[in-house]
């Protein structure tokens, strides 16, 4: 079979409701838009869920992390084994997504959107392990918080998600 065309997706209860919605949302989003995609929910704690294949666990925190030109850091994917490729071991295709609540609230933004758009996005970081970004104007670009509406999954970004595959 090939990777990465179902996972578990771990929602940690340090998500509030709003973002567990916006994980629910953003990760729909890519089934809708890759079709064979599926995700199977579970809530649970992000620690110990190790090398489970086909895994990633979403976390939320309150640091409130810059980047090297002072912009907030809204989220992080965090690879467990590195980049996926297809002759990687399934126990391979597993990370955890660190999104940063108290920045994502300072955008002046509708908080929903904020959630909604940066879960989504660092999903397509979590199911490629690729932390590289593509063009404006995608879900996938560098400064997705730009405006407050919901991004849309782009056929670039569909791109995106099988370039790993
Ligand atoms: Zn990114």
């Amino acid at each position: 079979m090939q990777h990465g065309m179902s996972y578990n997706l771990i929602l940690d209860p340090s998500l509030t409701l709003e973002e567990q919605e916006a994980v629910v949302t953003g990760s729909y989003a890519w089934e809708k838009a890759i079709p064979g995609l599926t995700f199977h929910y579970q809530w649970s704690a992000c620690h110990g869920f190790g090398d489970s294949s086909h895994t990633i666990c979403i976390y939320a925190d309150q640091d409130t992390p810059l980047d090297d030109n002072g912009y907030m850091i809204d989220a992080r994917t965090i690879f467990q084994h590195g980049f996926l490729t297809p002759s990687d071991s399934p126990a391979s295709d597993s990370c955890s997504i660190d999104i940063h609540s108290a920045n994502m609230a300072n955008h002046g933004m509708p908080y929903p959107n904020v959630a909604l758009n940066v879960v989504t996005h660092e999903l397509g970081h979590a199911m490629t392990h690729n932390s590289q970004h593509i063009a404006a104007g995608n879900l996938m670009s560098f400064c997705i918080v730009k405006q407050p509406e919901p991004e849309v999954i782009t056929s670039a970004d569909m791109d995106y998600f099988w370039s790993a595959r």
